[in-house]
């Protein structure tokens, strides 16, 4: 089965959002390698992190998901942006309700990691795209962060002790590297996109908050148990090593596309 957020509708944008100046740099590099003209799907478009802008700029793009709260959560913010209702598909990626080559480009962000069969969703992009029609891809799941960021490290710390031994996996889809090796398999050509690149404070006791307020899909599979003294190891490690838990540390951010041609 794959992870569907119903549960991360309410939330999702609170801990996963882009500042405007980022989503429309976002935007930029999709609308410059896919050109002006292009048809285009989103598989996984959630709560249209993505999708907004190149909605809000007139694109033909239409989003495919799983749950209906992202999607509600999309129209209701594109009616709050005083926008016409985006078009969107409550479907799986594995099995699109579309004819045969009928987009230009699909978006593919943070999706195929929580899809278990993932190879069938690729075939179904391969299937719905135009001979020489394009994949914009972005694995694993979250926007990279550097090693200055109490995130990445609340977060890497808390993998560790929570997956550590006979735990569940960590995703139960593709990771970023089987994507592009299939992709590749299927007669793809992968060019690297100028990455978006930007600094954003964190605390770390935002960090914490997220952990145990269990926002991040991965966490969601954990036994209880497993998962809350794994939260407590990390918080009580983070508390001796930072007493200002509040303190903003500047961090890099990197969000990076890979375009994949047919
Ligand atoms: N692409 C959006 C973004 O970057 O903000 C949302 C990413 S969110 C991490 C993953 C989304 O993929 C969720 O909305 C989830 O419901 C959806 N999803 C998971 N498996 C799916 C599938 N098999 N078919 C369609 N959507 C799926």
């Amino acid at each position: 089965m794959s992870v569907t957020f119903d549960r991360a509708a309410g939330f999702y944008d609170e801990s996963r959002g882009l500042r405007p100046e980022v989503s429309e740099l976002v935007a930029d590099r999709v609308e410059g390698a896919v050109g002006p003209a292009a048809r285009l799907l989103e598989i996984g478009v959630g709560t249209g992190r993505i999708a907004l802008p190149l909605h809000r700029r007139g694109r033909e793009i239409v989003g495919v998901d799983l749950s209906l709260p992202m999607l509600d959560r999309f129209r209701a913010k594109a009616a709050a942006a005083g926008l016409p209702p985006p078009t969107v598909v409550r479907a799986d990626a594995g099995r699109l309700p579309f004819r045969d080559a009928c987009v230009d480009a699909v978006l593919e962000v943070h999706v195929l990691h929580l899809v278990p069969d993932w190879p069938r969703a690729l075939e179904e992009v391969r299937r719905v795209l135009v001979p020489g029609g394009m994949l914009l891809h972005a694995g694993g799941g979250a926007i990279e962060r550097g090693s200055d960021s109490p995130r990445d490290q609340v977060m890497r710390r808390f993998d560790e002790l929570a997956f550590a031994g006979d735990g569940p996996p960590r995703i139960v889809g593709a990771s970023p590297r089987q994507v592009l090796d299939a992709l590749v398999a299927m007669g793809g050509r992968v060019e690297e996109l100028e990455p978006v690149g930007w600094e954003e404070p964190e605390t770390y006791a935002e960090a914490l908050r997220w952990v145990e307020e269990r926002v991040f899909s991965s966490h969601w599979r954990l036994p209880d148990e497993r998962w809350r003294s794994a939260a407590a190891r990390v918080r009580a490690e983070v508390e001796a090593a930072h007493p200002d838990q509040d303190t903003p540390h500047p961090s890099r951010h990197t969000f990076k596309l890979t375009a994949i041609r047919f």
